[in-house]
């Protein structure tokens, strides 16, 4: 990824100025800030709303090829759960780390690198540490009991819902007590109907 063709109205808030560090190895700076959201910030179902808060902790160490930047960022994920469509909203936390080069450091071409103006861009690094590990398939909770098939009722909110004589052969099967070892049965345990 190059840093150098960030987007002009990407927000100025990502962008970390490491002069203080003053070049000098062994240095660190600690801090923490209270950034934005840019905009495409997640996936299909779910992601940070742009401009919403990043809260940002961060740890800045001067090395001798660069700064490497070790920090945590807080963000308010919302979407939509894969099996019942209703609103997710969560906070959650995600971890990073990353080296970036001073110029003139032998560094592979698409390397993160401190500007001319001492400056260090959070954004790739963020959307690589956020966007890389939101689920595919987000859910409202681990077991989310999901949505009829037959008619869209919420089955979390109806945990007893069904449609009597409408049900699913392939379950209907499953509740007969002569059919149920019928899936499973083997030689050990053979046919018990006598
Ligand atoms: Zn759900
Ligand atoms: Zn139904």
């Amino acid at each position: 990824m190059n840093t150098s063709h960030r987007r002009s109205d990407a927000p100025r808030d990502l962008l970390i100025e490491t002069h203080d560090l003053r070049r000098r190895a062994g240095q660190m700076l600690q801090m923490h800030r209270s950034a934005h959201a840019p905009a495409d910030f997640g996936v299909d179902m779910i992601g940070v709303p742009e401009n919403s808060a990043v809260d940002l902790d961060l740890r800045l160490e001067s090395v001798i090829e660069g700064v490497l930047v070790t920090g945590t960022a807080e963000v308010t994920l919302t979407g939509e759960c894969s099996r019942c469509l209703e609103p997710i909203e969560e906070e959650s936390s995600f971890d990073f780390q990353e080296l970036y080069f001073y110029s003139g450091q032998d560094a592979e071409e698409d390397a993160y690198r401190v500007s001319d103006e001492e400056e260090i861009d959070l954004e790739p690094v963020l959307r690589e540490a956020v966007v890389l590990n939101l689920p595919f398939t987000p859910l409202c909770r681990r077991d989310c009991a999901g949505l009829c098939p037959d008619c869209g009722v919420n089955l979390n909110e109806h945990p007893d819902h069904d449609h009597g004589e409408r049900i699913d052969p392939r379950w209907a099967a499953l509740r007969d007590p002569r059919l149920k070892d019928l899936g499973t049965a083997s030689a050990e345990s053979g046919p018990d109907r006598s």
